[in-house]
């Protein structure tokens, strides 16, 4: 049984990045309780006019290490302590959101953005990522590696949820993918 909660477009342009990170939570674990089964709960189903795929938040805090100051200090979403050219970085309101095939097998589309906690996530990520849905649906992914576009009945390997084209995979993957394997 599938107990994921789905967003549509609509849903995407209207929910705020504090719905995400403090109200899903607490309606999902409801709805673990109350189904009284074990779920993956941190996942979201995104419904892009009848095609389902799975989509997950991850909120970035922190300081980040030895960022340009002149690039990052006028940047929204990060405050640089010192002023030489390599600085510490806070990071605040920072999210990655990623989307998956509906099984979650396959990595399909991230991006990391800024974006208030009472704003929805800026309609550039969200057309990028139905996109990248759209794409899949007609049979187009992206290569993990160097983003390229492949047909999805040219991949040449995977590790892990990663696609990767013959490039990226022969020059890179296909011996990670082995140690991990034969090790
Ligand atoms: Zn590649």
């Amino acid at each position: 049984m599938d107990f994921a909660i789905t967003v549509t477009n609509y849903d995407l342009s209207r929910k705020t990045m504090r719905w995400y990170t403090d109200e899903l939570p607490v309606i999902q674990k409801a709805m673990k309780e109350a189904a009284g089964l074990q779920f993956d709960g941190s996942r979201l189903k995104y419904d892009d006019f009848g095609d389902f795929f799975s989509i997950m938040f991850s909120q970035q805090q922190g300081t980040k290490g030895s960022m340009n100051y002149a690039t990052y200090s006028s940047m929204p979403g990060f405050k640089v302590v010192g002023k030489s050219k390599w600085s510490n970085a806070l990071m605040f309101n920072v999210f990655t959101l990623s989307m998956w095939n509906r099984s979650g097998g396959t990595s399909l589309f991230q991006k990391t953005f800024v974006c208030d906690m009472l704003e929805p996530i800026p309609e550039n990520v969200r057309k990028e990522m139905a996109q990248a849905a759209k794409e899949y649906v007609k049979g187009v992914v992206h290569c993990s590696g160097c983003e390229k576009e492949v047909q999805r009945d040219e991949i040449a390997g995977r590790y892990f949820a990663g696609v990767y084209c013959t490039d990226c995979w022969e020059s890179t993957y296909r011996a990670i993918e082995a140690k991990e394997t034969y090790n």
